[in-house]
């Protein structure tokens, strides 16, 4: 193991960190180079060896001291992975279900959250998330929907039952680990020699090997297809909001549950409406004439058209609300408001005709200004007296 990279260095803490601070740059790292989300990237792979094995000996304060004092040489990597598996020895597994499926301890099947290093692969697992985007709009969002949709699949072979091994055939004691799953290696460090216990990368620590691949599923125990199911999205649900269907992921390993389905949703942006929280809010622009009269104007809602009094003398900016013309509110049977903001505009090009009117109207008013905007103008000239 020549040329090893420094621990603190791949976690990118420093060498006084505390656990936490350990931790936290663990799970990050963890969660980016994750084989899961790096399927076939042999460097992603390499990498989150690397960084298990640093946050193994890091997360242990006796490693650490030791490393501390020995430098990187005291740790011979044969703990650590099995080929490409993901069913390390000395793996954290609560932490890596923590973080990919939310399936902690208490996920209700016993055993699983036990550290030994035996035969993990033999465990049940629980199966992969499956996560999907959705595209919706604007309208599909406020009031939900039911779709059905295209899930990527991952079951159990049903020709081998999930063992790869052919129809008929059994499987033989993998010869490497004895048919322990394990190989135990007597490590001699400057303080003494260790025992080092690493997972079978030969059988990846199930202890027994294939003699007859299943044809169905090339000795992989899975198979790979797409299967249609239909998702009900509550209404209120917003964008990247992420749904989760519950036993509709990759099918489990031995015997364990299923993985989730999570489907992120997208809310296409709407051409007149915009929300906020369960409110929808639309700037609608009306003539100063309108403002100053007051008008019967139509307001587009969710809900199709409906007619409001805008009362004489309205300003720019002033909301109006719409009781529950918004949006359903997540699990519940009411809805948000409309809001609606006006908008006085103020004409550009006038004909000549309406330029008269408007002289004419100048000279009747004398250009005076309403009580509000005279006090304004009176602490403008105070305000510059001085
Ligand atoms: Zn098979
Ligand atoms: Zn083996």
């Amino acid at each position: 193991m020549a040329g090893k990279k420094d621990f603190y260095e791949l976690l990118g803490v420093n060498k006084d960190a505390t656990d936490q601070e350990i931790k936290k740059a663990y799970r990050k790292l963890a969660m980016k180079y994750h084989p899961d989300k790096n399927q076939g990237d042999k460097d992603a792979e390499e990498k989150f060896k690397e960084i298990n094995e640093a946050y193994e000996v890091l997360s242990d304060k006796e490693k650490r001291a030791n490393y501390d004092r020995f430098g990187p040489d005291a740790y011979n990597s044969a703990g650590g992975f099995g080929g490409g598996g993901f069913s390390g020895a000395n793996f954290d597994f609560d932490d890596i279900f923590d973080m990919f499926s939310g399936f902690g301890s208490g996920g209700g099947f016993g055993g699983f959250s036990s550290r030994s290093s035996r035969n993990t692969a033999k465990m049940p697992r629980k199966g992969q998330d499956v996560r999907i985007k959705l595209t919706i709009s604007f309208e599909e969002a406020a009031f939900g929907l039911k779709k059905e949709v295209e899930i990527p699949i991952e079951d159990s072979c049903q020709f081998c039952n999930g063992t790869g091994a052919k129809n008929g055939t059994s499987k033989e004691r993998c010869k490497t680990c004895n048919g322990e799953g394990v190989i135990t290696k007597t490590v001699r460090t400057p303080f003494g020699s260790m025992m080092n216990q690493s997972v079978c990368t030969d059988c990846n620590g199930t202890g027994e090997r294939i003699i007859e691949k299943c044809d169905h599923c090339s000795g992989t125990g899975r198979i790979k297809s797409k299967k249609k199911i239909s998702i009900e999205i509550p209404g209120g649900i917003d964008d990247q909001n992420i749904l989760r269907v519950s036993g509709q992921g990759q099918a489990g390993y031995n015997g364990g549950p299923r993985g989730d389905l999570q489907v992120v949703v997208a809310v296409k942006p709407h051409q007149i409406f915009k929300r906020d929280g369960y409110d929808v809010r639309l700037d609608m622009p009306i003539t100063f004439v309108q403002a100053a009269l007051g008008d019967e104007v139509e307001v587009p809602t969710l809900d199709g058209k409906v007619k409001y009094k805008i009362p004489e003398g309205t300003q720019s900016g002033t909301v109006f609300r719409l009781k529950g013309k918004g949006i359903n509110v997540l699990h519940s049977k009411s809805r948000g408001d409309q809001l609606i903001t006006v908008i006085v505009e103020v004409p550009k090009s006038l004909s000549e005709k309406q330029k008269e009117a408007l002289r004419e109207y100048a000279k009747i008013t004398g250009n005076e200004v309403n009580e509000q905007s005279k006090n304004f103008l009176d602490k403008l000239r105070d305000f510059f007296k001085d």
